[in-house]
């Protein structure tokens, strides 16, 4: 391999250059979406010729980008085929996340292999905005650090986000459960890592999580799906016709604000009734473990997850008061759904969060609501299905966009940019 800039010879027409970036992300994506392939098999499903396919081949060998993986025998007759898979163990791609009570991260490799896996526990909604952006930029650092010392240098950073974010300019507009304000985080977290500058992109945490899900979740590949984040806060990532959803300006999914009860509690946005005040964790818990509420103060922040572990063990158990706050969440839950319907029809409505640990208590309750209320009825056959990825789907969503984002421009990590100028 050489560390020649490939910008400073004496290049091919400008046209040949987009060609070529077109005709290796064209292979890459053929590799993602299978487990391996022959030549033949890319040149027959790209319409590539079998000689480009070649040449493109031997590039992303040299570039360590993909790897051979053994011999496919073709049928009977015919010389077996030597099959490629995607590689790239040292091209790493970084998911992050901060929601009101944690920040996980989520590494992987080009070929979406994981490296680093982290969640830790933090009180975002309290500490204020420049402090959570101090330890979001830690744990940031942290995980590029791991990631190098597992091989893989971090080409791209996307941030997870529970609010409304301009996914274009890298603002966070408007997250009220983290009280931020027209927030450059991009380039905010760009200039926190340092020198080696990596391309960052924020994007709303339910529409990152929608992805992920739709690419590996339980519902993997189904066109029409909406997945509701089960938090403090609810989003909403919806994908239709396979296709994420995202409006005029990107603020698509607010369901979690949805006016549901004009006589109910004040929201984080500072309205009233919204659907997060009925279904989000906040709400359940002070129904359910009043003694563990959000709003009390001087409290350490218990892990989500293990606060949400506590309500499963008294409901296993058979706890009345928990009981009734699981059903009355569960009928929240329902109702929202129906209007979800209503606008989108899917075919399934994935829940995460602890949407998807508290499942068994939620669903039915849900599923019963979503039936009497969506005109369409049993008719628009939506099922409620719990996530199986966990608290971790947003930031999981998020390396799938930077792998997306690499492959879709691999000379991105195969030709680095010039180095600048002397001044
Ligand atoms: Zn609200």
């Amino acid at each position: 391999m050489t560390d020649e800039p490939y910008l400073a010879r004496p290049g091919p027409p400008v046209g040949s250059v987009s060609v070529r970036r077109a005709n290796l992300s064209l292979v890459l994506r053929q590799l993602r979406d299978h487990a391996s392939l022959s030549r033949a098999d890319i040149a027959q499903a790209t319409g590539l010729h079998r000689a480009t396919v070649s040449n493109l081949m031997a590039e992303l060998l040299d570039r360590r980008l993909v790897r051979e993986v053994g011999v496919e025998h073709a049928g009977a007759i015919g010389r077996p085929r030597r099959a490629v898979a995607l590689h790239g163990a040292h091209v790493g791609a970084l998911g992050m996340e901060i929601n009101v009570d944690y920040i996980a991260a989520h590494g992987t490799d080009l070929s979406g292999r994981a490296l680093v896996e982290r969640r830790v526990v933090f009180d975002a909604m309290s500490s204020g905005q420049d402090r959570a952006l101090r330890r979001l930029c830690l744990v940031a650092g942290e995980a590029v650090t791991a990631m190098k010392r597992a091989g893989a240098a971090p080409a791209g950073l996307a941030v997870a986000v529970a609010g409304l974010v301009n996914a274009a300019s890298g603002v966070v507009t408007f997250a009220p459960n983290l009280d931020w304000h027209d927030l450059p985080l991009a380039d905010r977290l760009s200039d926190a890592l340092g020198p080696v500058r990596v391309p960052v992109t924020v994007d709303n945490d339910a529409n990152l999580a929608a992805l992920a899900e739709h690419a590996s979740g339980v519902a993997a590949g189904t066109p029409d799906l909406v997945y509701l984040t089960g938090e403090v806060g609810v989003g909403g990532g919806i994908v239709a016709g396979g296709r994420l959803l995202r409006g005029a300006d990107g603020f698509s999914g607010e369901v979690g604000h949805l006016p549901v009860d004009p006589y109910g509690e004040r929201c984080g946005c500072g309205r009233i009734g919204c659907w997060e005040t009925k279904v989000g964790l906040a709400a359940l818990v002070r129904a359910a473990m009043p003694e563990q509420a959000y709003e009390l103060p001087g409290s350490p922040v218990p892990d989500p997850e293990e606060r949400v572990a506590e309500m499963a063990r008294g409901l296993t158990a058979g706890d009345p008061r928990m009981l009734a706050a699981a059903s009355k969440a569960g009928r929240w839950l329902g109702l929202g759904g129906a209007i979800v319907v209503n606008l989108f029809n899917p075919r399934v409505i994935v829940v995460g969060g602890y949407f998807a640990a508290l499942a068994p208590w939620l669903l039915p309750h849900a599923q019963a609501e979503l039936e009497r209320l969506a005109v369409a009825g049993p008719a628009a056959r939506c099922r409620f299905v719990a996530s199986d990825l966990g608290f971790g789907a947003a930031s999981r969503g998020a390396a799938t966009v930077v792998v997306n984002q690499l492959i879709d421009d691999p000379t991105s990590i195969m030709d680095p940019p010039p180095r600048p100028t002397a001044r």
